[in-house]
């Protein structure tokens, strides 16, 4: 039988000293991260050895920060870095003199500084979106007409917002370019349904804001 986990009764017999001590070597990467739950259930500090997997590494440290906001607050900072890293590295949106990739083919007054706008909800189905949000305890900004982001300073963003970095027009989307909470396993093991949602749909909103929301919901 394959076996996804290592189970409670395994892991109850590799504590030593207080410590969950995992050899690497014993059981493969996939099992430990499926095993994400138990070991939070355990409650112990973990310690991989044999481990190289900078992933694995990254979990134990994950595992370890007992504090919850200390825990979300790292996982946002690595998602961020990431797909800052992604878009520098890949040069998706392809800025020239201020106006994306996706603006140069854009019929809109709105063409420089990408998508840092913030639109007006209008329609019965936006409202009706609007209610669901809030109920989802998503963070929303509303404006009475289109609006330059306030955290917009000169080129850049102020703020660290990981749902905007999430986030990819439909041009990007057209070409392969799109990022969902479950393609991130720290994102994916770690945080409820209702809490993936806050982390996709929080626009315009900085991480300590975001991870106070998302507090309210562990
Ligand atoms: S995601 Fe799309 S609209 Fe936003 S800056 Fe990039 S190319 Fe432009
Ligand atoms: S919060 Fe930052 S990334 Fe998001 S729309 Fe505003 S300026 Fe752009």
């Amino acid at each position: 039988m394959l076996v996804k986990k290592i189970s409670k009764k395994k892991l109850k017999q590799l504590v030593k000293d207080d410590k969950l001590i995992i050899d690497c070597q014993k059981h493969n990467k996939n099992k430990i991260i499926n095993s994400i739950n138990n070991l939070l259930k355990f409650d112990k500090q973990v310690q991989f050895i044999n481990c190289h997997d900078q992933e694995l590494i990254m979990l134990a440290e994950v595992i370890n920060l007992q504090d919850i906001k200390k825990r979300y607050e790292y996982i946002y900072d690595v998602v961020c870095d990431y797909l800052d890293e992604q878009f520098q590295k890949n040069n998706y949106c392809q800025f020239v003199n201020d106006v994306c990739v996706s603006g140069q083919y854009r019929n809109s007054q709105y063409k420089e500084f990408g998508c840092c706008y913030i639109y007006p909800r209008q329609n019965w189905m936006a409202k009706l979106a609007k209610k669901f949000m809030k109920n989802q305890g998503v963070l929303l900004l509303d404006v009475t007409s289109p609006t330059i982001c306030p955290h917009l300073s000169g080129k850049d963003c102020r703020i660290k917002a990981l749902s905007c970095k999430l986030f990819t027009c439909r041009y990007l989307q057209k070409k392969g370019v799109s990022f969902a909470i479950d393609d991130f396993w720290l994102l994916k093991k770690f945080f409820n349904k209702r809490q993936k949602t806050i982390l996709q749909y929080s626009f315009y909103h900085d991480k300590e804001k975001v991870i106070n929301q998302l507090l309210k919901y562990t």
